[in-house]
């Protein structure tokens, strides 16, 4: 019989179980920056949804970033926007005048936040602006892109990071010591869901153009992150099938439904989903010969929760709900400040499209596909 352990109810308390990057996360992103800690000025590239619902407010939660900048085709949006965070408005850029960019001391770095089609053609001329480069997942549309974007970076001697905000967040980063460190005992098994039904059919998030795919560029790729975060390795062997339902006018572009399998060298399998059709989900599951590590929602922007079970007790982790965007934009603008690494960078995302591209390969022709190193 199971039985329930009351969360652990003190911060404190935590931080003396859990040791090194997760404590510093919880830590990082809820800071409100003292006046003399030296920041990065950052530019944000697309002021959509993500971009003023998350982004902006999260700079009030930064140590290390501070919004300079703003890029927009729409220039009362804009103004808006920058009267609203304190924006001068001559930083503000359309399009057409983001390469001027170059010639602004006041920006350092920028947060692409547009569709994903357009993320390697922003990275590129940001690159080339001198700039440093934090662009939103998935990467881009194809590895040749995100190829072009990591040399163009390279090049200009400029850092490229991908917004994988979870990898900064206490509740995954937590998840992968204690799967790392085998608490669970030998990982076997990780299942990996992510779904909800999308709305307009006329959004760009339902043109292949614009979004790369359906479910799975968008969300399917966290699952997939997920196990690759989880496990520390890469998988070998992709297996896929998709569904979208027939006359459906939001899937006459992109897919629907789509479920993969994943094969790691260490011999755990992955079971995964993602759907732009059902009510919703948003959860791993890592299983291990001693226990499970169950995070369920596992990537929502607030209320993860961390369950783990060993033997016959399940905990449940009482950890910082942090600010997942200024935990990672801060993590980025460290990395400029001391020129060091960042945890996610192109290569990261890279891999995740190159692996997405072997799955769609898989559901096409009905094959598993052997992927490479
Ligand atoms: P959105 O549709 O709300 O915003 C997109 C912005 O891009 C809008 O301001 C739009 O005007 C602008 N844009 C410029 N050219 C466009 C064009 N040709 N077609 C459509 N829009 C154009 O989208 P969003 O939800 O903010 O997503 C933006 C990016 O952020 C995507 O890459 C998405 O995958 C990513 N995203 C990440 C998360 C996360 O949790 N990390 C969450 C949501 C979105």
């Amino acid at each position: 019989m199971s039985r329930f352990v009351a969360p652990i109810p003190s911060r404190r308390a935590f931080l003396q179980t859990v040791t090194g990057a997760a404590s510093t996360a919880a830590l990082a992103g809820q800071q409100p920056g003292g006046g003399d800690e030296p920041k990065i000025g950052w530019a944000v590239v697309g002021l959509g949804g993500l971009a003023q619902n998350q982004i902006l407010p999260a700079f009030a939660k930064c140590r290390f970033s501070r919004v300079t900048g703003l890029v927009s085709g729409d220039p009362v949006k804009a103004a808006r926007l920058a009267a609203q965070y304190g924006v001068n408005q001559r930083n503000i850029y359309n399009y057409g005048s983001y390469d001027q960019l170059a010639s602004n001391p006041e920006i350092q770095a920028v947060y692409i936040v547009l569709p994903n089609g357009m993320h390697a053609e922003y990275t590129i001329r940001g690159a080339k602006a001198g700039k440093h480069i934090l662009t939103e997942k998935p990467m881009a549309n194809t590895p040749q892109d995100c190829r072009q974007m990591i040399d163009a970076c390279r090049s200009a001697n400029r850092k490229l990071m991908v917004a994988y905000r979870v990898r900064y967040e206490p509740h995954n980063m937590t998840a992968i010591q204690l799967a790392r460190g085998r608490e669970i005992g030998t990982l076997k098994v990780i299942v990996a869901d992510a779904g909800f039904n999308i709305g307009d059919p006329t959004q760009w998030r339902l043109n292949a153009k614009l979004a790369g795919g359906g479910s799975l560029m968008d969300i399917g790729i966290y699952a997939l992150q997920a196990t690759r975060y989880i496990t520390g390795e890469e998988p070998v062997e992709v297996k896929a099938t998709q569904y979208s339902t027939p006359g459906d006018p939001r899937f006459k572009q992109v897919e629907e439904t789509i479920l993969f399998q994943l094969r790691f060298p260490g011999g755990v399998l992955a079971n995964c989903s993602s759907s732009y059709g059902h009510a919703g989900t948003n959860r791993y599951r890592v299983l291990g010969d001693k226990g499970w590590i169950d995070l369920e929602p596992a990537t929502s922007y607030t209320g993860l929760r961390l369950r783990v079970r060993k033997g016959s007790v399940i905990e449940e982790h009482n950890l910082n709900q942090a600010d997942h965007f200024a935990a990672e934009m801060d993590h980025f603008s460290e990395a400029i400040l001391r020129d060091g690494p960042v945890r996610t960078p192109g290569e990261d995302g890279l891999q995740d499209v190159r692996i997405m591209m072997a799955i769609y390969e898989s559901a096409r022709t009905g094959n598993t596909v052997r992927l490479t190193a």
